[in-house]
């Protein structure tokens, strides 16, 4: 179901998605080879509830953890393991809090050490094409043009775009309607209306679109073995264009990253 929000909700949902981009920016100064990806969870579930929130994917459809780690050939869904993170490692980690009644969910993928340059080059396309794909998402574009942006520049490179698993609306349910697939034909789908708030989310494999799940029956990998990225944002639909309620730029910050990739969505400049 689409559920439209006010501005008021909007700005509860604003609150959700910065306590995960903070969650994020933690992490981002903490990632390093010898960590385990269950250490992170351990620390973003207690950032997250000093943040006065609870995570957002802990206990729903069972999920045992509050971070989805996803590294190398994983697509997301990654449970948290022991596994030490290595050098040339790249680190999916997609995190949901609820605060207020209303879930963030975002998700960032992590360049640890020195990784090859193909999968660097993997990891810069598929962030590129989550703008590209928020910048369809206005007032008059229907679903089927976010997709079919973010499926246009990711194929064009000789990527596979990941059919199972899509973006999503976002508010009271961590998944609302419409689904936002990272596919399709221009000028299909559901209509985009004033006060929608979706998760845009690209899942993007260096070879073929082919995944399969894990044993755990969570992990998804893609079926070649080769990289997968995952980058996904919070955008709301407010005077009929897209604006971002979720940002990497608390990333940045740890990494020491200078970007303006997010200024044509925010109204305002980002305090932090
Ligand atoms: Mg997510
Ligand atoms: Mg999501």
């Amino acid at each position: 179901m689409i559920i439209p929000k006010t501005r008021e909700e909007i700005e509860l949902m604003r609150e959700s998605a910065l306590i995960v981009s903070k969650t994020l920016g933690m992490i981002a100064g903490i990632i390093k080879p010898g960590i385990t990806t269950l250490e992170l969870d351990r620390l973003a579930e207690e950032f997250i509830m000093d943040h006065g929130a609870v995570p957002g994917f802990k206990g729903l459809y069972g999920c045992p953890s509050t971070l989805l780690t996803s590294v190398n050939d994983q697509v997301v869904h990654g449970l948290p393991t022991n596994r030490p993170i290595e050098d040339g490692d790249i680190v999916s980690v997609d995190c949901g809090a609820l605060k207020n009644k209303y879930y963030g969910d975002h998700a960032y993928t992590f360049e640890i050490g020195n990784v090859a340059e193909d999968t660097k080059k993997l990891l810069q396309v598929t962030k590129e094409s989550l703008y590209i794909g928020i910048r369809e998402f206005k007032v008059g574009n229907r679903v089927e043009d976010v997709g079919s942006a973010i499926q246009r520049y990711t194929e064009a490179k000789g990527y596979g775009v990941v059919r199972e698993l899509v973006g999503h609306g976002l508010g009271k349910k961590m998944h609302e309607g419409p689904e936002m697939p990272n596919y399709g034909k221009r000028g299909r789908g559901k209509l985009f209306v004033e006060g929608l708030v979706v998760a845009i989310e690209p899942m993007i494999n260096m070879g073929t679109k082919n995944i399969r799940q894990l044993k755990d029956g969570w992990t998804i990998v893609t079926r070649d073995g080769k990289p997968s990225a995952h980058f996904e944002h919070d955008v709301a639909l407010i005077d009929g264009k897209p604006e971002l309620l979720s940002t990497f730029a608390y990333v940045y910050k740890a990494l020491g990253i200078v970007s303006d990739e997010e200024n044509e969505f925010r109204r305002e400049p980002l305090a932090i």
